[in-house]
C-alpha cells in the first residue's frame, strides 16, 4: 500500500524498527509516528511482511515476497486489540490509527472485525491506506467501510502503464480496481484520499496522465495527492518526477489535488519565493489538520525553524494562521 511506498510521513513496521533497532517481527502496532498528513499517527501492520496483490517497482520495502489475493488470517486478533489497548494507554495525543505497513492490509481477513473492534474501544478516527485492488469485492468492501478514512492509491489508468509500474497479481484487473474504489467512494461515507505516485520514465507520459486523470474523474475523491520518489529505493532504482511537474498536474484533476512529496532540498535551497510559497502550503495544510508548535512544524516537514517561521509569518499577515497560548505553548492554528 501507498504508506509503504514514500514514507515521509507515517512509518512502516519496519522503518520504524530499525530506527530504534529492535526486531521489526516483534511489532505489531507501532508508533506513534509523526505523520505530516495525518499528525500522530498509531500504525498497525496486519499481514506479514510483502504479502501483497501488488509488486510494485518502487516499493521501499523491496520485491514482493508473496504475491497473492487470498485473504487469511495472518496474527492472533485479540492480541492486536490487546497491544493497541496498551499503548494507548502509554502513547500520549493520538490523531488517527492506521492499517498499513508491510504489504497490503486488505489482505487480512479480520480487518473489518479489528476495525469495528478498534471503534468501540476508542473515538480515534481509523485510516485505511490501501491499494485499493480489492475494493471491488464485497467483503473487502464491507470492511473498508468501518474505517474513517480510505486513501487507496492509483498509479495507471491504462494496462499496460498498470503493468509496468505496480506489477500487479495476474487476477487483477485494472478496470475492475478503478470500478472498486469508485463504486466504494459512491456507496461510503469514509472520507477518501486518492495517492498518485508518478515515476519518471514508468507513468508520467502524456498519455499515462491522461488516463489516470480520467480514472481520478471517475472516483471523485475528497483530494488527490501526488506523490514521488525522493530518496533511493533500496535495492531498486525509481527516479522521480520534478516538484514542477506534480505542481502542474495537480491543476489538471476535475477534484481537489496537491503534491504531497516533500522534496527538501527544494524546500530548503532553490529559488526562495518559489519555495516559501511551496513550503507556507505545506504549513497551512498541516495545520488544518491539527494545531502545531513550531517545533512540530519544523520536525514533521523536516525544515528548519527559521524557514518555518517565515512561511507562518507570511500566513499570520494574511489572516489564515493565528498563533494561540495553550498553558506554558504557543500554538499555530489555521484560522476557520
Ligand atoms: S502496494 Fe504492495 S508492492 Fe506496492 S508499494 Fe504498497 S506494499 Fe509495496
Amino acid at each position: 500500500m501507498k504508506e509503504s511506498r514514500d514514507k515521509f510521513d507515517t512509518m512502516t513496521n519496519i522503518e520504524w524498527s530499525f530506527a530504534r533497532g529492535v526486531s521489526p517481527m516483534a511489532h505489531t502496532v507501532y508508533g506513534p509516528v509523526p505523520s505530516r498528513r495525518f499528525g500522530r499517527s498509531l500504525g498497525i501492520d496486519v499481514v506479514p511482511h510483502k504479502v501483497c496483490t501488488y509488486d510494485c517497482v518502487y516499493c521501499q520495502l523491496g520485491p514482493t515476497t508473496t504475491l497473492t489475493v487470498d485473504r487469511q488470517r495472518f496474527l492472533d486478533r485479540e492480541s492486536i486489540l490487546v497491544e493497541v489497548e496498551s499503548t494507548l494507554a502509554r502513547a500520549g495525543e493520538v490523531d488517527v490509527i492506521t492499517f498499513a505497513g508491510s504489504g497490503e492490509p486488505t489482505l487480512c481477513a479480520d480487518l473489518g472485525w479489528l476495525a469495528r473492534r478498534l471503534s468501540d474501544m476508542t473515538s480515534i478516527p481509523l485510516l485505511l491506506i490501501t491499494n485499493g485492488s480489492l475494493l471491488h469485492r464485497d467483503d473487502v468492501a464491507n470492511d473498508a467501510a468501518a474505517f474513517h478514512m480510505v486513501a487507496p492509491s492509483l498509479d495507471a489508468g491504462d494496462q499496460a502503464t498498470f503493468a509496468r509500474i505496480n506489477r500487479p497479481h495476474p487476477q487483477i484487473d485494472l478496470e475492475e480496481v478503478v470500478a472498486g474504489i469508485a463504486g466504494f467512494r459512491q456507496r461510503q461515507t469514509a472520507s477518501m484520499r486518492l495517492e498518485v505516485f508518478l515515476a519518471r520514465g514508468l507513468n508520467d507520459s502524456p498519455q499515462a496522465v491522461e488516463s489516470i486523470l480520467e480514472a481520478a474523474a471517475l472516483i471523485q475523491p475528497d483530494l488527490v495527492e501526488l506523490n514521488t520518489a525522493v530518496r533511493p529505493t533500496p535495492g531498486r532504482r525509481t527516479p522521480g518526477v520534478s516538484a514542477s511537474f506534480l505542481h502542474g498536474l495537480a491543476t489538471r484533476f476535475s477534484c481537489p489535488a496537491q503534491p504531497i512529496a516533500p522534496f527538501p532540498q527544494e524546500v530548503r535551497g532553490g529559488d526562495p519565493f518559489t519555495d516559501l510559497e511551496q513550503l507556507a502550503g505545506l504549513v497551512l495544510s498541516t495545520l488544518k489538520r491539527r494545531p502545531c508548535t513550531l517545533s512540530d512544524l519544523a520536525d514533521s516537514l523536516e525544515v528548519s525553524r527559521h524557514a518555518v517561521l517565515k512561511a507562518l509569518a507570511g500566513l499570520t499577515r494574511e489572516g489564515r494562521v493565528r498563533l494561540e497560548d495553550r498553558g506554558s505553548h504557543h500554538f499555530y492554528v489555521a484560522s476557520p
